[in-house]
């Protein structure tokens, strides 16, 4: 329910509905992208980052929560391991129960090889179960792997690497066959035909979605696969640290069982990393729409093993995360909602940016309206836009909103907010880590017989992605990693050595740069106990320098 004083923003809102129905808003030219990115993206904001001072990307800017996490000690004293206690032995070892790590797991497993996949909470707690707009393909007559190839490009700012990009494309339809074989219950038409609609920066309609929990109906089905195929999982285990022969090949690694506590180790001819993003960090104190377990584990263990990350000082904000109300603060509002028609909308009543532009460029013109004083503020002191949400019925038919979007419709109805009636606050919120592990078209990194697929890994979309083009790369990656993951493992006779060598040197270098030893991770799950995650989200109550004089 709104408070009197946001309703007086909404009359305002509504007051232009008709005119704005008509209304077609040019898209921005490169030029002025270029320069809103500049001035509202929070990646531009120089004082937010860091040079990394150790490790493969020493030298490179990354955001300060993120270096925190790089530049930290181990959680355990590598000697006070074990290493000839064995517990587990198998051919490819999996991190993470997300999409990627499932869809891994599956391939590995149906090449032959003997395949663990571990994972930090239950299996499908991950952002795969929360992903809600829709997947990627050029399968339509329309349309072709070649325009997608583009858009990708476009989107990532053209500083994708093309054969990541190029195999994402291809193996799309492939992909969207293949869950439907396995039991995803896609949208369709009457017919049989897909349902394909449009998402941000997409010149075709290729997204095809299951209303508006996508993620949740697919980590359904590969979660019932992974049953069905007797697949080994060992759940509440987070991965604290790889092992390598002591060459730099990786050999395993060490887990800590979070019931226990207890440590345990395995070992493994090829690991794959399917450990997902980094939400929980909380880049710049932004709200986020990750799940708990989204903090950066994979990339802190790769980076002490040698990995090289990509893109590491590029953040994806989603343009439109919950701003009201509080209790919901941050969580996603699809793209889907544009996607059907509805209109992004200040406090004055004005459309301000073309409501597909990519999301960096929305994200930016919705901070943009905040900080010149544009912005609706709710009675705790957030600020952000309307999502004109009601003009989906007008445009769609009487009820289009609890039909397309029936998870969203209740996630506000809690709160007594009736999107099909009233239009939603929005405000952009920290949703996906762009960069990630340096990985080649079969998800190996620069390290041997280290893989990764899925959010951890990154180049695939360069310095933003596009919507439905990650639940796209989970799949496609998850699915290569595993072939090649697979692969490499039967070629490899020997048993593999266990040494934790390499922690030891990268502990070297952290004491070389004066890193302070209270610094440790992997995080395994954030503590909002600590004073510090505490004051989370203050970049967005009042603040006397947010209305900037409009130029
Ligand atoms: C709210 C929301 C909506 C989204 N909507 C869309 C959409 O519509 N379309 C789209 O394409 N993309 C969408 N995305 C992005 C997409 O869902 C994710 O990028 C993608 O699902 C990530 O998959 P993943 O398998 O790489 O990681 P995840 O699905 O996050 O899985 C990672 C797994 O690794 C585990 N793990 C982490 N650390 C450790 C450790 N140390 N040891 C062991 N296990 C560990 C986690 O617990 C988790 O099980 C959305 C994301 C969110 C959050």
């Amino acid at each position: 329910m709104y408070p009197d004083s946001m309703r007086e923003s909404i009359r305002r809102m509504e007051a232009t509905r008709e005119a704005r129905m008509k209304q077609t808003f040019p898209m921005r030219t490169a030029e002025e992208k270029k320069e809103l990115l500049r001035r509202f993206h929070p990646d531009y904001i120089e004082e937010s980052m860091r040079k990394l001072a150790v490790g493969p990307n020493q030298g490179e800017r990354t955001p300060n929560e993120l270096a925190d996490v790089l530049e930290a000690w181990p959680v355990f004293d590598e000697t006070s391991i074990d290493l000839s206690q064995v517990e587990q032995d198998v051919d490819v070892l999996i991190i993470g129960g997300g999409g990627a790590g499932a869809a891994a797991a599956l391939t590995a497993q149906a090449a032959g090889a003997r395949v663990l996949l571990v994972t930090k909470l239950r299996t499908g707690d991950a952002n795969t179960m929360m992903a809600q707009g829709g997947i990627q393909a050029a399968d339509k007559p329309n349309d072709s792997p070649a325009r997608h190839y583009l858009d990708v490009l476009g989107g990532g700012h053209f500083k994708n690497i093309p054969s990541l990009a190029r195999a994402l494309v291809l193996d799309a339809p492939g992909v969207i066959a293949w869950l439907e074989e396995l039991g995803v219950m896609f949208d369709k038409q009457k017919d049989g035909t897909m349902i394909t609609i449009h998402g941000g920066g997409t010149s075709r309609k290729r997204m095809h979605a299951c209303r508006d929990y996508t993620g949740a109906e697919i980590m359904r089905v590969l979660r019932d696969e992974l049953v069905n195929r007797n697949v080994s999982r060992v759940e509440f285990a987070a991965a604290v640290e790889l092992l390598t022969d002591g060459r730099g090949t990786v050999t395993g690694a060490v887990f800590v069982n979070l019931e226990t506590g207890q440590k345990w180790i395995a070992r493994a001819k090829t690991v794959i990393l399917a450990t997902g993003g980094c939400g929980r960090l909380h880049i710049q104190g932004f709200p986020c729409t990750n799940h708990y377990g989204a903090t950066a584990d994979g990339l802190v263990l790769a980076y002490r093993a040698g990995a090289k990350l990509i893109f590491m000082d590029t953040i994806q904000y989603h343009p439109t995360g919950v701003a009201y109300p509080e209790q919901i603060v941050g969580l996603l509002i699809t793209e889907k909602v544009r996607g059907l028609g509805a209109q992004l909308v200040n406090d004055q009543g004005n459309r301000f940016i073309y409501e597909l532009e990519s999301r960096d460029i929305t994200a930016s013109a919705i901070i943009r309206e905040c900080r010149e004083g544009r912005g609706v503020r709710t009675p705790t002191g957030v600020f952000g836009v309307w999502l004109d949400s009601p003009l989906i019925e007008m445009l769609k038919g009487e009820g289009a909103v609890k039909a397309s979007l029936p998870a969203m419709y209740h996630q506000f109805a809690r709160y007594g907010i009736f999107m099909d009636r009233e239009p939603v606050l929005t405000y952009p919120t920290q949703h996906y880590q762009n960069g990630g592990i340096l990985i080649d078209e079969d998800g190996l990194s620069g390290v041997g017989n280290l893989y990764a697929a899925g959010e951890v890994s990154g180049g695939i979309h360069g310095r933003n992605r596009l919507m439905g083009n990650s639940l796209l790369d989970i799949l496609v990656f998850g699915r290569r990693a595993g072939k090649a993951a697979a692969e490499a493992a039967k070629a490899t006779k020997a048993v593999p050595e266990l040494s934790l060598k390499h922690v030891a040197a990268f502990k070297r270098e952290l004491a070389a740069a004066k890193v302070p030893r209270s610094r440790k991770s992997p995080m395994i799950l954030p503590d909002y106990r600590q004073p510090a995650m505490r004051g989370r989200y203050s970049f967005l109550g009042p603040d006397p320098e947010c209305v900037l004089p409009a130029d």
